[in-house]
Formats: C-alpha cells, sequence, structure tokens
C-alpha cells in the first residue's frame, strides 16, 4: 500500500488516490495509443474525445442548461479576474462586487483596471468572518454584472444561498467549492474555477458562461483573453492543457462513481462535522474563525488562544503525518481544507489529533 499524507492543502490540493492509479495505468500509454495523452496532438480524435467528454460530464454532474457553454481556459480564476471586466464590462456600466475577502478583493482590484466598479456590500467591518446578509446588496442600476466568491479559500466563509439579481447577470468565482454541491446554474449568469482544489490539477481553468454572454466580445480585446474565440474554437484555439483536463474528466468520473454532487454534499458535511464538532466542543480551546452560519464546508478555519500553541499544533500535525494546517500567511491560525477528494479518514484523524492536542495542552 502506497502510505498517503492526511493533505489537507489548500491548493493544489488532494486527489482521490484512485484517480492517481488510473492516471498511473495510463501514463506511458493512453488507450493503446502507444504514447501518453501529453504526448498527442489536441487535433486528434482521441484528444478531442477527452475534451468533450469532459465537457458533457460536468454538464451531466451540474445539470448545466443548454444555453450554457463550458470553457477549458488557462491562467487560472486569476486570469478570469481580468476577462470578465475585459469581456462584460462596457464603459457607462458598473461591475458590482460583494465583498467577502481575500478573493473578492482581488476580483475586485483587477476589474478596477479595467472600467467601473462599486462595491455591493461588504463584511470587511467584521474582519470577512462572515457573508454580507444577502438582503443588504445593493446592485447599481448601471451593473453590467454582480460578482460573488462563493466561497471564501482564505477566511474559511461559504454562501449558503446567492443573490437573486433579475436581469444582472450573476457571477460566481467558484475556485474553492465548485461541485462539492447542487448549484443552481441557471441563477448565474457565469462560474469559473481554477480546477487545482476541487476538480483536478492545476493548469485549467472551468468557465461555465451563459451563451448570450459571449457571442462576440469587443474588438480591442486580443484573442486569447476574449470568451468568443475560445466559444467558437470549443477551448481548442490553442494547445489547451491536455494532461489537466484528462485529469479533470478522471476526476468527474470519480465524483459520478460516488453517486453525483448531491451525494459528495452529504459526504462533505460528514467530513466538516467531525472538525467544526471538535472546535465546537473544545469549551474555547480552538476557536472557529467564521460565524457559524457562513462557515465554510471547505476550508476550516480556526485558532488556539496563543500563537506558540498555534505553531506547536502544526509541528506535532506534520510529525503525525498532516500536512497542510497552517492558516494563509495574510490571516495566520489554522486552516484545513476538506475539498471534495479529501477522504473522511483523514477527517477523522484530524478530530483525533485535535482532541488529544488540546488534552495534552488545554
Ligand atoms: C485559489 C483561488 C483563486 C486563484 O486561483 P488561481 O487558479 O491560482 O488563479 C481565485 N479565487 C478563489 C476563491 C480561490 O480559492
Amino acid at each position: 500500500m502506497t502510505k498517503r499524507a492526511y493533505n489537507f492543502n489548500a491548493g493544489p490540493a488532494a486527489l482521490p488516490l484512485e484517480v492517481l492509479q488510473q492516471a498511473q495505468e495510463q501514463f506511458v500509454d493512453y488507450a493503446g495509443a502507444g504514447m501518453s495523452i501529453m504526448e498527442m496532438s489536441h487535433r486528434s480524435a482521441l484528444y478531442e474525445q477527452v475534451n468533450d467528454e469532459t465537457q458533457s460530464l460536468l454538464r451531466e454532474l451540474y445539470q448545466i442548461p443548454s444555453n450554457y457553454k463550458v470553457l477549458f481556459l488557462q491562467g487560472g480564476a486569476s486570469t478570469q479576474f481580468a476577462m470578465i471586466p475585459m469581456n462584460l464590462l462596457p464603459a457607462g456600466k458598473v461591475g458590482a462586487y460583494v465583498m467577502t475577502g481575500s478573493w473578492a478583493d482581488k476580483a475586485l482590484k483587477e476589474a478596477k483596471l479595467i472600467g467601473e466598479t462599486a462595491i455591493a456590500a461588504s463584511s470587511e467591518a467584521f474582519k470577512f468572518n462572515r457573508i454580507p446578509d444577502l438582503s443588504t446588496i445593493e446592485i447599481p442600476d448601471q451593473a453590467a454584472y454582480l460578482h460573488v466568491t462563493s466561497n471564501e479559500t482564505i477566511e474559511g466563509t461559504q454562501f449558503k444561498s446567492f443573490p437573486v439579481t433579475g436581469d444582472v447577470p450573476l457571477i460566481g468565482d467558484m475556485s474553492s467549492d465548485i461541485l462539492s454541491r447542487p448549484v443552481d446554474v441557471s441563477q448565474f449568469g457565469m462560474i469559473y474555477a481554477g480546477a487545482q482544489k476541487n476538480l483536478g490539477p492545476s493548469g485549467v481553468t472551468i468557465v461555465i458562461v451563459r451563451e448570450d454572454l459571449v457571442q462576440e466580445s469587443p474588438k480591442t480585446i486580443p484573442t486569447m483573453l476574449r470568451y468568443d474565440t475560445h466559444v467558437k474554437n470549443n477551448s481548442l484555439y490553442n494547445t489547451p492543457p491536455s494532461f489537466s483536463v484528462y485529469l479533470v474528466n478522471l476526476m468527474l468520473k470519480w465524483v459520478q462513481g460516488k453517486g453525483g454532487v448531491a451525494a459528495i454534499e452529504q459526504y462533505n458535511r460528514d467530513k466538516t462535522q467531525l472538525i467544526y464538532q471538535t472546535i465546537d466542543q473544545s469549551g474555547g480551546f480552538y476557536k472557529g474563525f467564521a460565524e457559524t452560519a457562513d462557515r465554510s464546508t471547505m476550508n476550516i478555519t480556526f485558532r488556539i488562544h496563543t500563537e506558540e500553541l498555534e505553531k506547536q499544533f502544526v509541528k506535532e500535525s506534520e510529525q503525525q503525518g498532516f500536512v497542510g494546517l497552517k492558516g494563509h500567511r495574510s490571516v495566520g491560525g489554522l486552516r484545513a481544507s476538506t475539498y471534495n477528494a479529501v477522504p473522511l479518514e483523514s477527517c477523522k484523524a484530524l478530530a483525533d489529533f485535535m482532541a488529544d492536542f488540546q488534552r495534552r495542552n488545554g
């Protein structure tokens, strides 16, 4: 048996062992081609099949309506921060952003370089330990779109439902919770996500977008940064990150095998429950960062009352085979990322370790 770490990395993050093993089996010879998927033309029938099948799998799992396109792009979610306003924020219109934390801030900063923006709601006054009440969201009259970050990876907060925006397209950065729970795609104009947290390895960015929004991008935008380029070319305008797309394909089949997105959601709940319960029942030894109602099922952020103990927690956890429990450098503390592929066994082990650590240091 391969010895696997208890991997709580925030991204790139754990992949299912079964997926890695299948990739290993097919690594030097994909489907009898006498070469790996990485070595073949992206114009070959075999690769086109991977490209198309991966789209279909995502469509099926997420029940994506037929008037939406699925794109596989490069440059990470961070490039989407710029492509969105370049393509969808014309002069005279306003890009509206819900400020929920570190990633929302980065998205907004890029939009400011391109056009006029507005903050539709913010939880900055609470140090981003919650999602703003949806009823406080003010969408400007001239809004081109409303942008939300469905899960704030660094602060560990998550929208439990999404604002209803009428004719204004809702755009969701779902980089850290895509496919972790069912979502009504038709409520969104666009959903995007870097794959490396919940969907596969780094190198490919998933975009799900309503057709009418990407029919024709403004003429001045460079070819690679135009959505219409990638729509017209079925995400094969230039050389795609073929190995990454292939691994997403395997990952989607794994989700299917688990029973689909609703089953994955339940599995994720069971996993995080174990850890949140340990925090809640610790009598204040562990303190969750996020408000209970808004805390994330993907990134569990918490603190211990001294930094000394936090350091010791990280050190001891590493000695016992845990990886990735140090909080993001910008906020400190501790964080356990429990994405789709993180097994329940890892979460059980972490809950046990936390209880034991408290017994010895409480
Ligand atoms: C990780 C992350 C990003 C950045 O993704 P890249 O693919 O590294 O550009 C953006 N938004 C959220 C919510 C993230 O978690």
